[in-house]
């Protein structure tokens, strides 16, 4: 939904709406819930933005559907007032935005706020026992037989004992 900033009442105005946004090539249905305020050119938004996430389990590499929900707490200033001084409203708190033409777009800022919150490192499940590092098996489906892993992490020892040795 795209706000027209001076079509903003004093009073501030709600907005509760369904979002589609694109999230990870994932069509995804958020939930925006936001309260808009002006303050002088200034716009103020607060809420919360919420969906179903599709993220990929940086362990077994399975796509899995989380629930998350994220606090939106911004300042918008029109870009024409780039480089100003800014304003006095406790902004190191806030993360400042800017709009251009009058605009915002609750789209935007619904899909921006769930990217920047996406976690790099996700796992589908604490106990997400990943994939054999031999055989490629997803371990959480069943087990697999190569034998127990005492390659790599063996080596691995080995190599922090020679640089002990060596400090
Ligand atoms: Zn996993
Ligand atoms: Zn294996």
């Amino acid at each position: 939904m795209k706000i027209k900033v001076s079509e903003i009442p004093e009073e501030g105005m709600d907005v509760d709406e369904k979002s589609v946004v694109m999230l990870d090539e994932h069509e995804t249905e958020a939930s925006v819930q936001l309260h808009v305020d002006k303050r002088g050119p200034q716009v103020l938004v607060q809420g919360t933005v919420a969906a179903a996430m599709t993220l990929t389990c940086s362990r077994c590499l399975n796509e899995f559907v989380q629930e998350v929900s994220m606090p939106v707490d911004l300042v918008y200033n029109p870009v024409e007032e780039m480089g100003e001084e800014r304003g006095a409203i406790g902004e190191k708190e806030l993360d400042m935005g800017f709009y251009r033409e009058d605009e915002i777009d609750t789209d935007v800022i619904a899909s921006e706020q769930l990217l920047l919150n996406v976690p790099i490192k996700v796992l589908c499940s604490e106990a997400c026992k990943g994939i054999c590092p031999r055989c490629g098996h997803d371990l959480n489906v069943e087990g697999c037989t190569c034998p127990a892993d005492e390659g790599p992490s063996a080596k691995f020892d080995e190599l922090k004992k020679y640089f002990k040795r060596n400090n």
